[in-house]
């Protein structure tokens, strides 16, 4: 446990939170909408400081990000707590999950012992992901200053809810993100997912401002977001901000409380791949559907295949070490080298 950062006092007892653009107002002994920050007395503590619910190793193409240090792996952590409502998020076990002290186990784990554990475990990154990072801002940002000071690099995918400052504070030890853009209707941002579009839009173009690396993902979803009138939009904004933004357009599948509907007709993802074409996004990839030519990385000046994949395994990597295609020299963006 430990203060949290971006909250102001009132005279009440009260606190409003600031670091996301919910501003919960928290009255003595609540918490807030992530349920994962608590007024004890007048002070807003973070629950979740110091407590991972999940670490893992996994491949960076897992979060996706594919032009970050393809074929790497990412040690991977998480607390439990979330800032939105999905109905269905895949890592509900996590996001909708009570901190410790609500009959789960705390584990305390300093900063330190988890980047130490990155480092033995080989992986040239760490990754804030799983549940949504923003709610363990504390924690993420010391785990990752200390990252960065050991040489590894730093990413986190996440939802884009967070406010414009503490977003500029953690630019500076955050080298990629995966941000969800989940629709591009307000109505859906209020109504389903518990929070609003604007904010989300706002964090992809502060982050290519401050120099992080970013790569977005949709998840199709069947009667929310797959029109061809909303997928163009999503591609259109994404191209407005910068054409070299990879765009993950990924299957869904039923889950947590959106049993009813069903997986994403491939062809709903060739649209949203044509959408992308259409608006000049130089990078587009269908996700959830592995052995799809479409989870290839092709070079924008020749076209040749430049990172072979497979599902989240890279199979064949043509490029040389400062990114350029081996076959024609064009440079395709992202971050490949130190
Ligand atoms: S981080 Fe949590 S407590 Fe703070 S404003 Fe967002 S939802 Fe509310």
């Amino acid at each position: 446990m430990r203060e949290a950062s971006y909250y102001t006092r009132e005279s009440t007892g009260a606190v409003t939170c600031s670091l996301c653009p919910h501003h919960c107002k928290i009255a003595p002994g609540a918490r807030g909408i992530c349920r994962v920050r608590e007024n004890r007395e007048g002070m807003l503590v973070s629950m979740v400081y110091g407590q991972p619910a999940a670490a893992h190793v996994d491949p960076i193409e897992k979060k996706p990000l594919f032009h970050f240090l393809p074929g790497s792996t990412a040690f991977s952590v998480s607390t439990v707590g979330c800032n939105l409502s999905c109905p269905f998020c895949q890592n509900h076990t996590l996001s909708a999950a009570e901190p410790a002290g609500q009959g789960i186990s705390a584990i305390s784990v300093p900063a330190e012992d988890i980047v130490r554990q990155a480092e033995s475990s080989g992986c040239r990154s760490l990754c804030f992901t799983y549940s949504e990072p923003t709610i363990f801002f504390e924690y993420m940002i010391e785990m990752a200053r200390l990252a960065k000071e050991r040489g590894l690099k730093t990413n986190m995918v996440s939802n884009g809810y967070i406010e414009k400052e503490p977003l500029e504070e953690l630019a500076v030890c955050m080298d990629a993100a995966n941000i969800d853009l989940k629709a591009f209707q307000e109505k859906t941002y209020r109504k389903i997912l518990g929070g609003r579009l604007e904010p989300v839009l706002e964090t992809i173009k502060r982050m290519k401002e401050l120099g992080i690396w970013c790569e977005v993902t949709t998840l199709v979803v069947p009667e929310m977001n797959d029109s061809e009138e909303e997928l163009s939009a999503i591609a259109g904004f994404l191209a407005e901000c910068g054409p070299e933004i990879p765009w993950h357009v990924s299957r869904f599948h039923p889950c947590y409380k959106w049993t009813h509907l069903p997986p994403t007709p491939l062809e709903k993802l060739r649209l949203a791949m044509e959408c992308a074409k259409r608006a000049g996004l130089k990078y587009v990839y269908a996700g959830n559907v592995p052995g799809d030519f479409s989870e290839s990385t092709c070079c924008p000046g020749c076209g040749k295949v430049v990172i072979e994949r497979f599902g989240f395994s890279v199979r064949k990597i043509s490029l040389e070490q400062d990114g350029t295609c081996s076959s024609c020299g064009t440079a395709v963006d992202g971050v490949f080298g130190d």
